[in-house]
């Protein structure tokens, strides 16, 4: 049996450190293997998901040096390898579960089955369909959808007993049926949701080996029960330890860069980010060096060194091992080419020229002028903030309802961005002119500079978010009661607008 695996990131976003951390690991495995790792894209969320988002992550896996066997950008004959082309593949299989009685058509209005939900708190019980539309006789189904309405399709669960989960680096693991909701497998627009999309693409695209992050285990027995019903044979399952920071929380963006794009801007080499994140997922045998190429972590591979604790991602760590990379991993000629194409990159230099054009003298007056496009955390002071109108109280709120809103952006472009500041100065009842000086200074590093949301745009999200956020430890991070009275004002600017 040839072993197969895959990473199917859902494109909703900016792409994350650990996607290319569960894709490293799974890329790793197959090849130890003499096998192959594919890639997938699951847009079954058709609102959140951007064919930019898309790009951006198989973009950033490239850059990592990472490459796929078979996926939406190389095709390959498991294809289509985007969900979202997988409709009709998707319906035959819904069909087959209504006509072997697996599943049934849940008329259920979003009110109803809110006041279920709300009753069944009250009574304390774990919030799971109650079962109404299963008690419908056959006529009765065939009459509501004589008449239109609208329904979706769930799948039968087991009431009683308990779901014996195999993973192959945990043991077993059981999960109470009743814990287990009958899940929607089908929309009422005829779409899948992911876990009819998921269990149905890894068994045609004959995956081997799902290894997919520890949040998933709580869904792993509708997936045992899928394959149950479809009789087909359940591929091996290994759930990886979430990354964590080094407080051994969830690694969040709150506390910690989490966008690849983000080691991109501050010039980390694409080896030793792979190599870090290698470091997290297998431990070094005895004798080795922690400097490693990929070619060097496949052949390392091991499924019994993945660590099941939440592995740090340990910024320290990695900077330690870039200079390492910087320094002994490449030679003189290596090392300009790569300060070239980081800090010389064609298209984002001319953009960065055009923005300084109207504002200099002399070309000796670009250093200065545009120094903080090339700069990661910048050195500035409570002074230099302070300058303008807005008084402290007023500063952090800006900033902390910019780093909300700035993150809920589909699209990180100029306009997104200006409407997004204007609607702040709005809800704190400040002039603009006011609320801008302190987000130039925490951008740019200065109240006076090139136009400041082409510079958010050019910078990024990821390095306009690490900013905010050291603009706002240079006043005083906001306490746990300040962000929940401060979300107040974020809300209201949005039921005025
Ligand atoms: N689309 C899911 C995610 O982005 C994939 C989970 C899986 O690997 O099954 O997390």
């Amino acid at each position: 049996m040839k072993v197969r695996t895959r990473v199917a990131p859902s494109p909703t976003g900016d792409p994350h450190v650990g996607t290319a951390y569960v894709a490293l690991i799974n890329y790793c495995f197959a090849k130890h293997h003499g096998g192959e790792f594919l890639l997938r894209i699951e847009d079954t969320d058709q609102v959140r998901s951007t064919r930019e988002s898309e790009s951006a992550i198989l973009d950033s896996l490239h850059w990592l040096g990472l490459s796929w066997d078979e996926g939406p950008d190389i095709g390959g004959p498991h294809g289509p390898y985007r969900q979202s082309e997988r409709s009709e593949i998707y319906r035959r299989y819904v069909q087959q579960l209504l006509d072997d009685g697996h599943a049934f058509k849940c008329f259920c209005t979003p009110a109803r089955l809110e006041e279920m939900r709300v009753a069944q708190r009250a009574s304390g019980q774990a919030s799971r369909y109650d079962g109404l539309c299963l008690t419908y006789a056959p006529d009765e189904i065939a009459r509501r959808e004589a008449a239109g309405e609208p329904f979706v399709v769930r799948m039968k669960v087991p009431d009683d007993g308990v779901c014996a989960v195999q993973d192959e680096r945990r043991g077993t693991i059981e999960i109470e049926w009743k814990s287990v909701d009958m899940q929607v497998l089908m929309k009422s627009d005829g779409l899948p949701t992911y876990h009819l999309a998921n269990v149905v693409d890894d068994h045609l695209m004959e995956i081997t080996h799902v290894m997919r992050g520890e949040e998933w285990v709580s869904s792993a027995p509708k997936h045992v029960l899928l394959y149950r019903y479809f009789g087909w044979e359940m591929p091996k399952l290994i759930h990886l330890p979430l990354l964590r920071n080094p407080d051994k929380s969830k690694l969040s963006k709150r506390k910690n860069p989490t966008g690849i794009l983000f080691y991109q801007a501050m010039g980390y080499l694409p080896g030793a980010l792979l190599n870090f994140l290698g470091l997290l997922a297998n431990s070094v045998g005895e004798g080795h060096d922690e400097m490693m190429s990929l070619a060097q972590m496949v052949e390392r591979f091991a499924l019994e060194h993945i660590p099941l604790g939440g592995p740090v991602f340990d910024v320290a760590k990695l900077d330690w091992l870039n200079g390492r990379y910087l320094r002994e991993g490449l030679d003189r000629e290596a090392f300009i080419a790569n300060v070239q194409a980081w800090a010389f990159a064609p298209e984002r230099l001319a953009r960065i020229a055009e923005l300084a054009q109207p504002r200099i003298e002399r070309m000796s007056d670009l250093g200065s002028l545009v120094a903080f496009f090339f700069a990661g955390r910048l050195p500035i002071t409570a002074e230099l903030l302070r300058g303008g109108k807005l008084d402290d109280l007023a500063m952090r709120q800006a900033f902390q309802l910019a780093l909300w809103e700035l993150d809920a952006l589909r699209e990180w472009k100029v306009a997104g961005i200006e409407i997004v500041l204007k609607q702040i100065a709005d809800a704190l009842g400040k002039k603009f002119r006011d609320v801008a000086r302190p987000f130039y200074v925490a951008i740019t590093g200065s109240p006076t500079s090139v136009p400041l949301y082409d510079s958010m745009e050019l910078l990024g999200r990821d390095v306009v978010r690490e900013r905010l956020r050291g603009a706002l430890d240079v006043l005083g991070a906001p306490s746990k009661r300040e962000q929940d009275e401060w979300k107040a004002l974020g809300a209201q600017r949005a039921e005025a607008s």
